[in-house]
């Protein structure tokens, strides 16, 4: 069973979980590389559609009326990560002491995207992503429920360059009982911007992107895709909106329909430029119940905070300045990148 420890020195978490050894790499080992192949990795991929005997029992679908849990049928499937870094069944339960930890207490879930074998979000239709992101809202909006969980993580790994072990589209979630550093101090940030100015912080990221003009790559309705001016990652862009939308978990079913084109339009065009390409994405999840956070980090949250997707391309790799300082070296401007971006017609 893993454990959350408490790192003193940098005033963060780190998660030591031996079960995550044990992942079946496919990327490594066979990869898919003709039709041949492809067949036989369909018969052998727990994610496909016929294989659902391979995979724990799931614990959200979309899946037609008619169709059974567990068989074929579905849309979307989500299911207990094997290789779990936390989970559910654990003592909820913090150690104090010089060696601070909590047990590995959690939720690990992998949400798989399609039923087919796609190995890019790039294969996706629209009514693929609506369905992703209606799957998404069920389970956080569920999880929500779980008071013991302060913080859901909502990530892709799409390539082995981004991390991902299982060459089938997959989503993960974890949800723990602690607030990651990271996104602690964004929060702070984001809650004293929106209290000292009565707009998000985002608004104004947005408002100047567009009075700008240069880093803006696309939009459509209530959503603004840009390569942020501080960009960690070459071609990094982000999505959202000056619109109070709601979270992930209460975002509407309108604002999903007019997002998963604008999604689909942006990993085209960074396909155009860079082919296929190794990615992480992430979905903006502000902390979720009081008791486990500071009350004031709850107070106005679809006020201060505004729904985002972000996407961060894996071009290259960390070295040890980034790793030892956190601030990362981004060889290409987010200016050229937004320029290429918005070249080409991809409607
Ligand atoms: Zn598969």
């Amino acid at each position: 069973m893993s454990n959350i420890r408490y790192d003193r020195i940098h005033d963060n978490h780190v998660i030591i979980a031996p079960e995550r050894l044990h992942r079946p790499d496919c990327y490594l080992s066979k990869a898919p590389t003709n039709r041949e192949v492809e067949d036989f990795f369909d018969k052998a991929c727990p994610f496909c559609e016929g294989n659902e005997a391979l995979t724990p029992h799931e614990i959200f679908a979309i899946r037609e009326e008619t169709s059974l849990a567990n068989k074929k049928g579905w849309q979307t499937r989500v299911i207990p990560n094997l290789y779990k870094a936390v989970q559910i069944e654990a003592p909820y339960q913090h150690h104090h002491g010089a060696f601070e930890y909590w047990e590995g207490f959690g939720a690990h879930e992998v949400i798989v995207d399609t039923p087919k074998h796609y190995t890019s979000m790039l294969q996706w239709h629209e009514a693929d992503v609506v369905a992703w992101l209606q799957t998404l809202r069920a389970r956080v909006a569920d999880l929500r429920r779980d008071h013991r969980i302060a913080y859901i993580s909502l990530f892709k790994n799409e390539g082995v360059h981004a991390g991902a072990t299982q060459t089938h589209s997959h989503t993960q979630l974890i949800g723990l009982p602690i607030i990651p550093k990271l996104q602690r101090e964004v929060f702070q940030r984001t809650y004293d911007y929106y209290n000292h100015h009565a707009h998000a912080l985002l608004v104004s990221e947005i408002s100047n992107e567009e009075a700008n003009g240069e880093r803006i790559v696309a939009q459509k309705g209530d959503f603004t895709a840009y390569c942020p001016y501080a960009s960690a990652y070459p071609f990094e862009v982000m999505i959202s909106s000056k619109k109070a939308l709601g979270q992930i978990d209460t975002l509407s079913d309108k604002s999903m329909e007019t997002l998963a084109p604008l999604l689909l339009l942006i990993l085209k065009k960074l396909k155009r430029q860079l082919g296929c390409f190794d990615f992480n994405l992430s979905i903006a999840t502000p902390p979720l119940q009081e008791g486990t956070v500071e009350r004031e980090l709850l107070y106005n949250v679809d006020e201060a905070c505004r729904f985002a997707i972000r996407i961060m391309p894996r071009l290259y790799k960390h070295a040890g300045f980034e790793v030892s300082t956190e601030v990362m070296i981004n060889p290409v401007s987010p200016e050229f990148c937004a320029k290429l971006l918005r070249e080409g017609n991809d409607e």
